[in-house]
């Protein structure tokens, strides 16, 4: 396969990506297995946010992302049409373009 470009990478991409390079891995862990190495991926982004360098949170992002997409692919989830339903008509609570529920409200 063609690994996608700097530009043109989709959420689609990155799940079709990863399910190539780690699906039967994946299939074999199930959705608990990689559930817990995504929450793992969360607490290394969180300790990279507070004391990690420019390179070591960035790999971190990346960390977190390729494992979402891992669990969505184990889950049978489109992630690219899932964000599109639920964000792509803009915010679910008001359903404006720039967000205009209430601060204390979770959008
Ligand atoms: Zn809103």
């Amino acid at each position: 396969m063609t690994p996608p470009d700097d530009t043109g990478l989709t959420l689609a991409g990155l799940q079709s990506l990863i399910r190539t390079m780690y699906s039967s891995k994946d299939e074999a862990r199930g959705v608990e297995g990689t559930f817990m190495w995504l929450m793992e991926e969360v607490g290394e982004l969180a300790a990279a946010l507070r004391e990690g360098s420019r390179e070591e949170l960035a790999r971190e992002f990346a960390d977190v992302l390729a494992w979402l997409a891992t669990i969505a692919n184990v889950a049978e989830i489109d992630l690219q049409q899932a964000v599109l339903d639920k964000y792509g008509r803009g915010c679910p609570g008001c359903g404006q373009r720039v967000c205009v529920c209430d601060a204390s409200e979770k959008p």
